[in-house]
């Protein structure tokens, strides 16, 4: 079961105080979806893994750790204001992690608040974000382990780029079976136009 304590956070841009939860512990059984999110009970505690200032809006998962970014940065429009109309405050603090590590130019970990992004999306039926948010996210992520080529693989599908998923991943192979499995049944949904989410069970039993 999922245990939350309520955790003083104090904002390193503005010095705001505020009370929010922090997880404690919490448990998952089952598989993940084929873009690696968890199942639950870790799924629902989404909420608690990013904290947003109240005042400022400065958005990080650890309060404590010294921003890269400036006061300046999190007061610009573009930090303020996003670019999206998003149906969920949740959304909105990942798609600003995301905005302050472009800005920090942490590029390795850059496609993990996205991601994270989409399913906040996807758990308020925010259909057309996720998918915008999901096609961002596929043209950063990169290739350079199988995981996060097969990831690659979910947002593309997902985002019903079903003709790229076809040409980019047809004659790909990977080194174990279990995932040219996920590899061979994301090509067989995005043949038939299939953008659902789907988990890693789903496909082994396909
Ligand atoms: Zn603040």
């Amino acid at each position: 079961m999922t245990m939350i304590d309520p955790y003083i956070f104090r904002c390193p841009i503005c010095g705001e105080e505020f009370e929010d939860y922090v997880l404690a512990s919490s448990n998952q059984s089952g598989a993940s979806d084929l873009d690696t999110r968890p199942p639950e009970m870790i799924r629902s505690t989404m909420n608690i893994w990013i904290h947003e200032c109240s005042q400022c809006g400065y958005a990080a998962r650890d309060f404590d750790e010294k921003p890269q970014v400036n006061r300046d940065f999190i007061e610009s429009d573009i930090y303020q204001n996003i670019g999206f109309e998003f149906k969920s405050d949740l959304a909105k603090s990942f798609y600003r992690e995301y905005l302050i590590l472009k800005e920090e130019g942490c590029t390795d970990v850059l496609f993990h608040p996205l991601l994270n992004c989409a399913w906040a999306c996807d758990d308020f039926d925010d259909t057309d974000n996720a998918v915008e948010i999901r096609k961002m996210c596929a043209e950063i992520i990169g290739e350079d382990t199988e995981t996060l080529s097969l990831i690659r693989l979910d947002l593309l599908r997902r985002s019903r780029q079903f003709d790229r998923v076809i040409e980019e991943y047809s004659s790909k192979t990977f080194s174990e079976e279990i995932l040219n499995k996920i590899c061979t049944f994301s090509i067989i949904k995005a043949k038939s136009a299939d953008d659902a989410c789907y988990t890693v069970e789903d496909a082994m039993q396909y």
